[in-house]
């Protein structure tokens, strides 16, 4: 089946002015923004019920200025945000749409609390790296699903229609690039199609899909994919059909952090308050405090592609807020001791060189030094027992690469124009990360999905009047 399509002779089985594909966090905000502005959106989710990697996610979202971190006395702007994002990409990331998200940030959370409920809170606990200020906001129970739910809510409360089990298959387009429908194939294998005068694509990136990832990010090729397995990259081959501008493409999330054989998240908290690895040799390997995201590959170029999170009990009482961590406790990844060879016997590592490594470690932090890495440590973060090691590797989470689109969330054409009608937001559209794993500083994605998707809604709507 052609990923594109053109429109001559199509009967459309229903019309609508927006038409969203995918059912995540930024085709949940697009629809509620669109609604908000006086369209009627219709979603079309693959899925029996709105879940994707949203939903797998811890739900946390970076903004800047917002009245949780004044209550806090936290001094943020969306400048300093900017700063930060571009210092992670290494300035690699479009600068509109860098201001655009940073702007938006604040204002994307308090909207969300204030008119649907969202009962947002910042955390303070703890900074992820690269971040100059505590930004990260979370619902209670520091979950994508609480996130995911919270919006489903949110959208039928404001009778938005989400259509179910219906997977956009086909662009059909205008002479002029004008997209003038979705061909939908549904759950029981009918087809239709629906016309609409603006669409919306927020059906994330390519994790789901092995071919893409084998070509654009082979170095995760054999890698754990730990997001949602119905993102098949359909925005890039729609694009790549359509002529569109996709940058990017070898750019992801990743995460060295992954509890394994569970498969449960550890919360890079575990590192940030003290935390290091140590190989199956019982070594250190790199600075672990420059991000979970670039971490995944050095994680998996160790033996047997694992290592060990060792932390102590102060640390342990940090992550607990996750409630991953929680699962983590309760199916027995976390092993505990008392002292550090009985931690060594438990983790089955050389007992001198992983005591030699601990000492080492522990040393650096009494008097605030760098270790061979360049990490910094401090002695607040020193450990005392119980200790705590995890055995963890590294897993692919969603792809940063995607459609080029323009401050409104339009998506651009090879020739730098934009398609008249056409939107992506989320991981359908290329990510503020620049062009590497590393590029990645935490909370872009649902930064780029909530964000953008509100805008692409509010967009979409004057595009479809
Ligand atoms: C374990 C994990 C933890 C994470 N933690 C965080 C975090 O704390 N903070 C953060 O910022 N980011 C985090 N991320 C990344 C974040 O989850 C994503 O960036 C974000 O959820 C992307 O949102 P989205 O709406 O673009 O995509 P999704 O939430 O994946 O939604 C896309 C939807 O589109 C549907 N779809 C796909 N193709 C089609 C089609 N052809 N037709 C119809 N429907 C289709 C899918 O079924 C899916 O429901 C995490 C990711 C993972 C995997």
């Amino acid at each position: 089946m052609s990923p594109v399509k053109p429109t001559a002779d199509v009967a459309f089985d229903a019309d609508v002015p927006i038409l969203i594909v995918g059912a995540g966090a930024a085709g949940l905000c697009a629809a509620l923004a669109a609604k908000e502005a006086g369209a009627e959106p219709l979603v079309i989710e693959r899925d029996a019920q709105p879940a994707g990697s949203t939903s797998l996610s811890a739900g946390l979202i970076p903004a800047a200025g917002t009245r949780f971190q004044r209550a806090r006395g936290i001094a943020d702007d969306p400048q300093r945000f900017a700063a930060d994002i571009q210092r992670k990409a290494k300035n690699e990331a479009d600068a509109a749409i860098v201001t655009a998200v940073a702007q938006g940030a604040g204002p994307l959370i308090e909207w969300l609390s204030d008119r649907f409920g969202l009962p947002f809170d910042v955390i303070d606990n703890f900074n992820y790296p690269g971040h100059s200020a505590m930004r990260m906001h979370g619902l209670p129970t520091r979950t994508g699903l609480e996130l995911i739910n919270r919006l489903r809510s949110a959208a039928e409360a404001s009778d938005i229609s989400i259509l179910p089990q219906r997977a956009a298959e086909t662009l059909l387009v205008e002479p002029d690039g004008r997209i003038r429908g979705v061909e939908v194939v549904r759950g029981d294998g009918a087809r239709e199609r629906i016309g609409c005068r603006a669409l919306v694509l927020a059906c994330n990136g390519y994790g789901g899909n092995p071919d893409l990832i084998r070509r654009y990010i082979p170095e995760m090729a054999n890698a754990l994919y730990f997001g949602h397995p119905g993102n098949r990259g359909d925005a890039v081959l729609w694009g790549d059909a359509l002529g569109a501008q996709l940058a990017h493409l070898g750019a992801y999330q990743g995460h060295g952090s992954v509890a394994t054989p569970h498969n449960i998240l550890i919360t890079w908290a575990v590192i940030m308050q003290g935390g290091f690895q140590v190989n199956s040799e019982g070594r250190r390997f790199c600075d672990e405090s420059r991000g979970y995201s670039e971490q995944a590959a050095e994680v998996l170029r160790q033996p047997n592609g694992i290592a060990w999170s060792l932390f102590d009990a102060r640390v342990a009482a940090v992550a607990r807020q996750f409630e991953d961590f929680r699962d983590a406790e309760r199916s027995g990844a976390i092993v505990t001791r008392e002292s550090v060879p009985a931690l060594a016997d438990a983790m089955h590592v050389p007992l001198e060189a992983f005591t030699a490594e601990w000492a080492a470690t522990e040393a650096l932090k009494t008097r605030a030094g760098q270790d061979r890495y360049g990490r910094r440590l401090a002695p607040e973060q020193q450990f005392a027992p119980p200790f705590h090691a995890v055995k963890v590797t590294g897993a692919l989470f969603h792809t940063q690469g995607g459609l080029v689109i323009d401050a409104a969330c339009r998506v651009k054409c090879k020739d730098d124009t934009v398609f008249p009608n056409l939107f992506a937001a989320g991981g359908a559209a290329v990510g503020v990360s620049g062009s590497t794993a590393a590029g990645y500083l935490s909370g872009n994605g649902l930064l780029t999905a909530t964000v953008l998707g509100r805008l692409a809604g509010q967009e979409a709507v004057q595009v479809a009047r």
